[in-house]
Order: structure tokens, then C-alpha cells, then sequence
């Protein structure tokens, strides 16, 4: 799995707003239970005594024998603060510091390891990320209805689109349960408006709700950032480098760019690349092999071919159909 480092260092700043808040309604807290249940004063300031007796015992030769000592009056004094919270109308972890994660107590490590609490905030920012750039929302393997598909076959075909693609329905959900960065890569062709782009964002989705950074872009987009970035004023490699690097790249509508030798030739390293390094990638098109190959030269069409599992949608264009109804 891997997160961007502007996100890590998002996901950094969120906890540490939490720590900050949780310890500021502490001390709030702390200064009205003083002020109201004077009693309570002094026990927070014998605890405080405490923790320096603490560093003191760490230097003496009976270090375990005073720290045994010292955390049960320490228990003790917790157990009469609490007890005197209740007496007052108070909830008895009033004065516990309220992080959001008790766990990691809002730092985002557990000793050596990254606490879940962290990794839950990186996934959702992973999500949102491919939701501010898709129209990802609307996609799921739930509101993907074989409904608009002929359960007849059209034009002589032995199968039905409405069997033909609840075979790629049932083929893109396996690989979305199963996607892991080693998965495979996926060739979805046929013509417009088949349900490509919907069936591409469930599983880019699915990924990103496990962890995994999904990149999506149309080809005309990711090709425009792409070019811009290399020979524009200010030079970077944001796109190129998400499209490199993120654990599933999905390239939507491949073949509707402008072509010219500059995409062609960046289509094939990004392709090249990506399965050089087993990382997978989800390409849906109009085209089929041989206009692939026309469009892009054999070489990037045969590097795709033999490395993707190829998906045929095949029906009638659905949005019409929706416009109808
Ligand atoms: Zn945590």
C-alpha cells in the first residue's frame, strides 16, 4: 500500500489537531474541578508529586520495589478522584484526557507500529482523493444493474449481453475482493456508454477502501498534465508520478486523446513501467486490438495484450436508454 506524503503529512496534522483539542478540554476540566471540588485540587497535585517521586525512584537501587509502592497510591488516588467525581454529578473519566484514539492517545503509533487509528485516516483520505478526480461516487458494484443489458443475443452473437456481462460483472468483482498490489491488469473495450468507466471506478473504489492509492484520469487528461508539466513554465512530474507510482492506475476512454507521438510514446512507458514493476492497471477504450495497434504502433499494443485480462462489454448504450425511461 502506499499514501502520498501530502497525505501523510494531512493525516499527521489531523491527529495532532485532535491531541491538541483532547488536551485542551483537559485542562479546561481540570481547572473547573479544581475550582469547584477543592478535594480533587489536592489529589491532582499529589499526582503530580508522583510523577516526580517517579524519576527519583528510577535512580534508586529499589527502583521496582518504590515503583511498586508508588503506582498503588497512585490507584488509590485515581479511584478517590473518580469516586468523588460521581458524588459530585460527574462522569467518572471526567477527568481522563479525552483522545479520540485511546489506543495511540491521538499520535498515530503503537510502540514501533503505525496505530490503526492512522491508517484508517490515510484510507479515507486515499478515498477522497479518487473521489475529488472521478466521478467515483456514484460507483458500485451494488448500483451496477445487469437490468439495461438485452437478454438477448444481438447480431447473430451466441451470447446475450445481459450474460455476456454478468460474466464481466462477476470477473471485475473477484478482482476487486481479491485486489492486492500484486493483481493483474484489466483490458475493458466495447463501445460507449456500456458501463466501462462505472465497473473501472467500483473497483478503483473497492481499492481504495482497502488501503490502496488509485489513480484515475481520462487519457485526454492524463496526457494534457502530463505535457504540461514537462515542457510548461513550472516544470514537475505530479501526474506522471501518481500515474507511476499509485497502487492501481486506471486510464478511462484510451484511443479519444489527440494522438500524436508524444502519447503514444509516454502511453507505452507508463504501460511499460507499471508492468515492469508488476503494478497493476485498469485500461478502458472504445478500441478493440486491431485499432489499438493502429492507433499506437504494435509494440504498445502487444505490450497491453499480453499482459492484461481482456474484457468485452457488449449491449445497448445504457445512458440512452436511462434518457428514455
Ligand atoms: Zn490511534
Amino acid at each position: 500500500m502506499s499514501y502520498s506524503r501530502a497525505n501523510i503529512r494531512l493525516a499527521m496534522e489531523i491527529l495532532s489537531e485532535r491531541k491538541a483539542k483532547a488536551e485542551l478540554t483537559y485542562s479546561k476540566r481540570r481547572e473547573e474541578i479544581t475550582n469547584k471540588i477543592p478535594e480533587i485540587g489536592k489529589c491532582l497535585s499529589q499526582m503530580t508529586d508522583i510523577s516526580l517521586k517517579i524519576l527519583d525512584a528510577a535512580q534508586s537501587e529499589d527502583f521496582q520495589k518504590n515503583l511498586e509502592e508508588i503506582k498503588q497510591t497512585n490507584n488509590r488516588i485515581q479511584d478517590l478522584i473518580a469516586s468523588k467525581l460521581k458524588e459530585n454529578g460527574y462522569p467518572e473519566d471526567y477527568l481522563e484526557i479525552p483522545y479520540t484514539c485511546k489506543k495511540c492517545s491521538d499520535t498515530g503509533v503503537v510502540g514501533r507500529d503505525t496505530c490503526s487509528c492512522m491508517k484508517d485516516l490515510l484510507n479515507q483520505l486515499n478515498i477522497k482523493d479518487l473521489e475529488d478526480s472521478s466521478p467515483a461516487k456514484g460507483c458500485s458494484f451494488e448500483n451496477f444493474s445487469l437490468d439495461y443489458y438485452p437478454d438477448v443475443s444481438l447480431d447473430g452473437k451466441s451470447i446475450s449481453p445481459r450474460a455476456q456481462m454478468k460474466a464481466v460483472y462477476e470477473f471485475c468483482k473477484d478482482y476487486a475482493d481479491d485486489f492486492d498490489a500484486d493483481s493483474g491488469s484489466i483490458y475493458m473495450h466495447g463501445e460507449t456508454g456500456l458501463g466501462k468507466t462505472h465497473l473501472s471506478l467500483a473497483i478503483g473504489n473497492a481499492a481504495a477502501r482497502k488501503g490502496y492509492s488509485v489513480y484515475y484520469a481520462s487519457a485526454q487528461t492524463l496526457l494534457a498534465d502530463i505535457e504540461r508539466e514537462k515542457f510548461g513554465r513550472e516544470k514537475s512530474a505530479v501526474s506522471e508520478n501518481k500515474a507511476l507510482g499509485c497502487d492501481l492506475l486506471i486510464i478511462d476512454d484510451l484511443g479519444c486523446e489527440f494522438g500524436t507521438q508524444f502519447s503514444a510514446a509516454e502511453i507505452y512507458n507508463i504501460i511499460n513501467y507499471r508492468i515492469n514493476q508488476s503494478k497493476p492497471f485498469i485500461i478502458s477504450t472504445n478500441l478493440d486490438w486491431e485499432e489499438l495497434e493502429k492507433k499506437y504502433s504494435k509494440r504498445v499494443a502487444s505490450r497491453i495484450i499480453g499482459s492484461c485480462s481482456n474484457l468485452k462489454f457488449i449491449g445497448n448504450d445504457i445512458r440512452q436508454i436511462k434518457s428514455f425511461n
